[in-house]
């Protein structure tokens, strides 16, 4: 087999990290994480996902020298105007306050009947920071809000994101189940064939 292709990923998240080898296994790619060191923090000031995915990607791949791998995601509710949208991290005020976040959500949709949601993820590959045309994919996976928190697994807003097809929270999904039906799930299957197709070119 050629060389492997170095990419790191624009994050720390040993979890996302995992998952992204995982669907990456076939392809000819050695993804590693960022350096946790404060020089890779980027403020995300985009106020679309895409925005801040690329912001992430072109940072993390110019102090690298390497091609960069991104991806920005949250929580879409139509009838909130979009939001948490892009604060969903921190929606309530403090980067990462799960529960409060959530909390703030269910208080803002009292007496709101339309509940639809939709998790969103972005993913950008950029093959250098001045890359001009960063390959690009999304997922989205649809729901609802559901009145009040339910569940223990996941993260984030799953308590309250209720899955009509399996009649539960995602956060009462089994993970092996969310892995596979996620935004974020639906996104590196869009992107996986067309890095696959740029690393074996
Ligand atoms: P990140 O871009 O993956 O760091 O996600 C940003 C924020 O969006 C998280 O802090 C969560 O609040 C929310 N979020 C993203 N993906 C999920 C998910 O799968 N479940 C629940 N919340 C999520």
């Amino acid at each position: 087999m050629n060389q492997k292709h170095q990419v790191i990923l624009a994050s720390g998240n040993a979890g996302k990290l995992k998952e992204f080898n995982h669907a990456f296994a076939d392809l000819n790619i050695e993804l590693t994480p960022q350096p946790k060191t404060a020089a890779y923090d980027v403020a995300e000031t985009g106020t679309t996902f895409i925005e801040n995915a690329i912001i992430k990607a072109r940072h993390t791949s110019k102090l690298s020298a390497l091609p960069a791998l991104a991806d920005d995601s949250g929580l879409i509710v139509p009838a909130l105007h979009g939001q948490p949208g892009v604060y969903s991290a921190r929606y309530a005020g403090k980067h990462g306050n799960d529960l409060d976040n959530l909390n703030l959500l269910l208080e803002n949709m009292q007496g709101i009947e339309n509940r639809t949601a939709h998790f969103y993820c972005c993913l950008v590959y950029l093959r250098h920071h001045q890359d001009p045309d960063p390959i690009v994919a999304k997922g989205i996976w649809h729901g609802n809000i559901a009145q009040q928190a339910s569940g223990e697994g996941g993260f984030g807003y799953d308590p309250v994101f209720f899955v009509e097809n399996h009649q539960c929270t995602a956060a009462e999904l089994p993970k092996s189940v969310k892995q596979q039906i996620s935004h974020r799930a639906l996104a590196i299957r869009h992107i996986t064939p067309l890095l696959a197709q740029l690393t074996n070119a």
